[in-house]
């Protein structure tokens, strides 16, 4: 059985054949480790090698076939689990917890954001009239304004709240790097976006 990962989110440059793990292991540790770690999001290269990034930070990973880690569903008892791996896994919901207690733990840049990412950009798709634009980001029409100064001036969607119908994030950069290329919504890193 494995757990449901986050993404992996960065702010490097990711190449288009390294693969965001939806799913991984409960959990992970190398040889060398002094106790079991659990990943909060997964990053597969094409070589063959993966890499968990653990919730206390550490790395955990190597080539899936030379056995450079072990994962587990269940550590064999009497082997140590790192606490701040099992507490913030639970309070981000991943795991039940290991107390019984409610416990909370909010990760970052996991939630959608509040503002639209497309704000005051030109993804947006223009509407007959040409003062209301369709956000190619989340759906919503709003209004267009001219910005930018008298000797470059260009149409943008106002700055809106964030509509029920965003794209799927980049599993490496979310909504952060959001570009449009002849219609299509994509990552600048070239991940497709649409829905
Ligand atoms: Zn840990
Ligand atoms: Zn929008
Ligand atoms: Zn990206």
């Amino acid at each position: 059985m494995s757990v449901d990962l986050l993404p992996p989110t960065t702010y490097s440059a990711v190449s288009l054949d390294v693969e965001a793990l939806a799913e991984g292991p409960r959990f992970v540790r190398t040889r060398g480790m002094s106790r079991w770690h659990r990943p909060r999001s997964g990053t597969r290269f094409p070589e063959g090698r993966v890499l968990f990034s653990c919730w206390c930070g550490y790395g955990v990973g190597g080539s899936e076939r030379a056995g450079a880690y072990l994962g587990a569903e269940e550590p064999p008892a009497g082997e140590p689990v790192c606490g701040t791996c099992e507490g913030r896994a639970a309070g981000a919901g991943q795991d039940d917890s290991p107390t019984g207690r409610l416990l909370l733990f909010s990760p970052r840049n996991a939630a959608p954001p509040a503002t639209c990412p497309a704000s005051r950009s030109d993804a947006y798709e223009a509407l007959p009239g040409g003062r209301v634009g369709r956000c190619l980001a989340c759906g919503d029409m709003q209004p267009l304004r001219a910005m930018g100064g008298p000797y470059n001036p260009r149409y943008a969607i106002v700055q809106h709240p964030t509509g029920r119908a965003l794209v799927q994030p980049c599993p490496f950069h979310r909504w952060r790097q959001l570009t449009v290329r002849e219609g299509r919504v994509l990552c600048t890193c070239g991940r497709e976006m649409n829905q």
